[in-house]
């Protein structure tokens, strides 16, 4: 390989830059073609081919991973119950507003109101009441990808706040609480992975007692950092103990035939991660896509006019990195200039640009840039599997860059220019002394951090702490 001179290109398409990321981020959203924002119901938005792939490609891989884990994949209906629901727990009294009520069947009333799912909870477990039966049915460990739907009254935007929200749930049941306990190191375990192959960082943040899952015995959150400064939930896992299985009396018999109520957990993701990969990769261009996860990892740009000689070339690339597994696209419409594509496709956020012009064919070579880097590089017909790890270049590139954002904030360094949006101080585990640094900082206190953990003295009252963060949630 060789490297070639750096060469700018004048073309912008992008109005706002991300110093300004609220503007910024509604534009590109928009302009990239993820998801049409004018269907007219409030916060349900369309998704479009090109955000509908990001998405499928996500699901995908967390699907994989989750098939080799050895989970089975389920779907269960999109409506539950009002009785189902009662049985959970007192706090559906205060969630009931945020629910889709149907409690109409054509122009009848119906006797019993049918929620559009929020979760699944009150949907599965009453069939895994029917389904465990003795010890051998456990574990029990399923997950669906389902649309779920939430009564949001707040400000709604893209794949941050909606009201029909793609959602990713795992859901299950063991002998005991320390297979449970075992369970949620699993899944942290393929947070990572999953965030890894996203290239984005996180805290994990137990949440306080006061903030967690009702019903759970405790939450663990993994927290992103947003450009803007706020922090962004991005996934959650919840230990639930037998405080679910309780109230749905899912039991099963012990080998002494003894009844014994199951140990259940919960993993759950969202359209969410869309957002973060958004927010946090892009850059003044537009996007930047994880080659993991782009609907388009490699796309060819041909410089000049077909010729017969021509157009085999590009399709003898072509097919070899489609050999090799990539998703490629040849750019070969002939209204635009090789300029306008380099700049719609970097909006885009393809990772991997190949040329192909005359000089190209003469020297038996592609000329490769990489969304993240500038400057291009000569690699020969024969090298062609070198993309491979050139796009591990640009995972690094957007994996060093995304973390740098977060080190940033949690070292109270400003962010995009604005001051950052999160605190990170030791405290006890008292509820007192959170709320008293939560209205000094007009932040929340969204719990102790254990990836990034420091333990001492409570900052506020000097009994023993860890590290906590305080932010401006999304
Ligand atoms: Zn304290």
């Amino acid at each position: 390989m060789e490297e070639l001179n750096n060469e700018e290109f004048i073309y912008t398409t992008m109005e706002h830059k991300k110093m300004d990321f609220s503007e910024w981020y509604n534009e590109i959203i928009d302009i990239s073609g993820l998801t049409d924002k004018r269907y007219p119901v409030k916060g349900m938005n369309v998704w479009m081919p090109y955000g509908f792939s990001l998405m499928k490609n996500t699901d995908d891989m967390i699907r994989e991973k989750f098939y080799g884990d050895d989970y089975e994949e389920v779907m269960f209906p999109s409506l539950i119950s009002r009785s189902m629901f009662e049985v959970e727990f007192e706090h559906i009294k205060g969630f009931e507003k945020e629910l889709f009520w149907i409690t109409k069947g054509g122009r009848e009333s119906l006797e019993d109101d049918l929620a559009m799912r929020p979760t699944s909870e009150s949907a599965m477990y009453p069939m895994f009441k029917l389904w465990i039966r003795d010890h051998g049915d456990l574990p029990k460990r399923i997950f669906q990808i389902v649309q779920v739907y939430r009564y949001e009254t707040k400000h709604t935007r893209p794949f941050i706040r909606s009201r029909d929200i793609h959602f990713i749930e795992c859901h299950t049941a063991h002998e005991t609480y320390e297979d449970a306990e075992m369970q949620m190191n699993l899944y942290r375990r393929e947070w990572n992975f999953f965030t890894e192959n996203l290239c984005l960082p996180y805290m994990e943040v137990k949440r306080p007692e006061w903030d967690k899952f009702p019903g759970a015995v405790y939450t663990i959150a993994f927290d992103t950092l947003m450009p803007s400064g706020r922090t962004l939930q991005i996934g959650t896992i919840h230990e639930y103990g037998n405080n679910f299985s309780k109230n749905y009396d899912v039991k099963y018999a012990k080998e002494n035939g003894e009844g014994e109520f199951v140990n259940q957990t919960t993993f759950g993701m969202s359209e969410r991660l869309i957002a973060a990969i958004v927010g946090i990769h892009g850059d003044d261009k537009g996007l930047i896509l994880p080659p993991a996860v782009a609907p388009i990892q490699v796309i060819i740009v041909p410089i000049t006019s077909a010729e017969e000689i021509f157009d085999e070339y590009i399709e003898r690339v072509k097919t070899q990195l489609i050999k090799m597994n990539f998703r490629v696209r040849v750019d070969d419409n002939d209204n635009y200039t090789p300029g306008y594509k380099f700049n719609q496709w970097e909006m885009k956020g393809v990772p991997l640009r190949i040329e192909i012009g005359q000089r190209e064919v003469e020297s038996n070579t592609v000329t490769v840039s990489l969304r993240t880097r500038k400057g291009r590089i000569k690699v020969s017909m024969d090298s062609l599997s070198d993309v491979d790890k050139l796009l591990r270049e640009v995972e690094d590139d957007l994996r060093n860059n995304a973390r740098d954002l977060l080190m940033a904030g949690i070292e109270g360094k400003p962010i995009s220019g604005q001051e950052s949006g999160i605190k990170i101080m030791i405290l006890c585990e008292s509820e007192e002394c959170a709320r008293k640094v939560e209205s000094s900082v007009e932040m929340d206190m969204m719990g102790h951090i254990l990836n990034y953990g420091k333990e001492g003295k409570c900052e506020v009252c000097g009994k023993n702490g860890q590290s906590a963060l305080f932010s401006k949630p999304y």
